[in-house]
């Protein structure tokens, strides 16, 4: 067994869903790797963590079901290089978030919108639309999650649109970066990414 097919095996395992076979021949492959078996001690312990967690509990196999979902194969392949470039790295920490990220995304399984940000009292809710009028600012990121939003005004940050579209006037100003995202799925893989990155910072 090679590392990259140990990894999946492991959030399976975890999750108790793995067939007899492919559990002993993981087990082969802990012992004679060190690496996958600092990596699978360090989710081992996550897992408890998870597990500890007051009124939160993880639906079994939900771990691999988002990792089957996360699209093959360039974000899949990211996730495994990333993991594979970092092993000193805490996979525990990895490994928490998405877990705790997608408990979050089923606790978020209402459709109303959601507007987060810093600075909410220069912006103007009109049914599904926020807007933020000329001359107002945000100071801060503003996410908008499953509605529109116009942007008049300016934004000292990012700007996140998740399930939803934005429009940017000509007198609008956006410091930071744009983002859409289109699922609450590549909503988790983008903090995922975005924690990636503050690590390898
Ligand atoms: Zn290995």
């Amino acid at each position: 067994m090679e590392c990259h097919d140990a990894l999946p095996l492991m959030h399976e395992y975890l999750d108790g869903d793995l067939e007899a076979e492919d559990s002993a021949a993981l087990k082969r492959h802990l012992i004679a790797c060190p690496s996958c078996n600092r990596m699978f001690k360090q989710m081992e312990q996550a897992d408890a963590m998870v597990r500890m967690l007051p009124k939160s509990p993880v639906p079994a196999g939900l771990t691999a079901r988002i990792m089957a979902q996360i699209p093959e194969p360039k974000r899949r392949t990211r996730w495994y290089a990333w993991v594979k470039s970092h092993p000193a790295l805490s996979v525990a920490s990895v490994f928490l978030l998405v877990m705790i990220s997608s408990f979050l995304s089923l606790l978020n399984e209402d459709q109303d919108m959601v507007v987060k940000g810093a600075n909410l009292d220069q912006v103007v809710i009109r049914g599904d639309t926020v807007i933020i009028p000329e001359g107002h600012t945000v100071q801060g990121d503003l996410m908008v999650k499953r509605g529109k939003i116009q942007v008049d005004g300016n934004v000292e940050g990012d700007l996140t649109v998740v399930d939803g579209s934005y429009n940017l006037a000509s007198t609008a100003y956006i410091s930071g970066h744009v983002n859409k995202v289109d699922e609450t799925l590549e909503w988790i893989w983008y903090r995922m990414n975005e924690v990636f990155s503050a690590f390898a910072k």
